[in-house]
């Protein structure tokens, strides 16, 4: 497996031998042992942010986005309208998602390069009271912002509105803390900053706010009430489940809790960007977000200014050299993106960056 690239994207991830070696066994999805996974993977998402006192659990099958959907559908009644500031594309798709199931919707645009501000979440809940639900993405993984979670959630909470919180690429990373931030849900995933394969979402649900969501699903697989009255009642998944990526999840989490949790995952996660942005810069890469709002997950940079840049024709050389970069989300500007998450190899960030180094060197000769 030497020959396999490593991924530095958002998700999918390259996640550990130890890992990987943890799907080559078969469950049933009614067996007692395999369910027991699912009871401690459910409990340890919990931990995480210190929410097993107040708030459930529920996983779902598929990509990140099944669990946005199905959390916007189950906890937001037929009635409801959601609040969506909005600076990226994993915010539209929430707006979109509100469409798509009929829910009421009102945005607060930002440019691509700025993060959502308390105060005018503050103010656009001042002048609604029809708003009902703010949803926020924690790690705006488009151009990789970090939105202020903390200051929102208080705002939100003063209000007496619901808070949803996408955070697919921050969870298990950075801070996110039941005890002192009040949210009606937080959404993630199997393959991102936990560093199990893709395959499951999952939503940490206020248990009052989850008792109560009875009815509300447009769709009968989406359904996170019926999901958790199943699941409780029997210890099993509704339908079937993704068996292997549940035991390859409950692996990676063990790695997680071994390496020191959240908080060393985060540091991890930090030391990468800050070697990444370092790096790149002494390559005349520029990053594209000033520093204050760079979440330590992805960095977009500027494309090279060499002449006859073409991502493709990048990417191709890079990958060639070992690493697999991911293309820019920028709706004007040209740019490509480097993730900072994920088993990055003997060599870490600094391989990664000597593979540009490279790459740079040979389409700069060429010009
Ligand atoms: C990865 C991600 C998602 C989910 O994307 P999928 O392709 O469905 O896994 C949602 N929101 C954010 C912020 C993400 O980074």
């Amino acid at each position: 497996m030497t020959d396999t690239p490593i991924l530095l994207t958002p998700g999918p991830l390259t996640i550990s031998m130890r890992t990987k070696q943890s799907m080559l066994r078969d469950w049933g999805s009614w067996d007692a042992d395999f369910n027991r996974i699912t009871g401690r993977v459910r409990e340890r998402l919990l931990d995480i942010v210190h929410a097993r006192d107040t708030h459930e659990c529920v996983p779902l099958q598929g990509s990140g986005t099944f669990s946005v959907e199905a959390a916007i559908g189950t906890l937001v009644p037929r009635s409801g309208h959601v609040l969506v500031p909005q600076n990226g594309a994993y915010c539209q798709r929430i707006a979109r998602i509100c469409r798509v199931l009929g829910r009421a919707h009102t945005t607060i645009d930002y440019p691509e390069d700025a993060a959502v501000s308390a105060a005018d979440v503050d103010r656009a809940l001042a002048a609604n009271p029809a708003i009902t639900h703010v949803a926020l993405v924690h790690c705006e993984t488009s151009a990789g912002i970090l939105n202020p979670l903390a200051a929102v959630a208080e705002v939100v909470a003063r209000h007496g509105r619901g808070l949803i919180v996408d955070a697919m690429s921050s969870f298990g990373a950075l801070e996110i803390d039941a005890r002192t931030m009040r949210f009606d849900a937080v959404i993630a995933a199997s393959g991102k900053c936990l560093e199990g394969p893709p395959g499951m979402g999952f939503v940490i649900v206020r248990r009052e706010v989850l008792e109560k969501a009875e009815g509300n699903s447009h769709s009968l697989a989406m359904d996170l009430y019926d999901q958790w009255v199943y699941m409780k009642k029997t210890t099993q998944w509704r339908f079937t489940p993704p068996t292997h990526v549940v035991a390859a999840f409950d692996a990676a989490i063990e790695q997680f809790l071994e390496e020191g949790g959240r908080q060393a995952r985060g540091a991890r996660y930090a030391a990468n960007c800050r070697q990444l942005i370092e790096g790149m810069a002494g390559l005349g890469l520029k990053s594209f977000l000033p520093a204050a709002i760079q979440a330590p997950i992805i960095v977009t940079f500027h494309a090279p200014p060499t002449p006859g840049y073409e991502f493709k024709a990048f990417y191709n050389a890079v990958k060639a050299r070992g690493y697999i970069l991911y293309p820019g989300k920028l709706t004007t500007l040209e740019t490509f993106r480097v993730g900072c998450m994920g088993q990055m190899g003997e060599r870490g960030i600094l391989g990664a960056v000597d593979a540009v180094r490279q790459v740079l060197a040979a389409l700069n000769a060429a010009a």
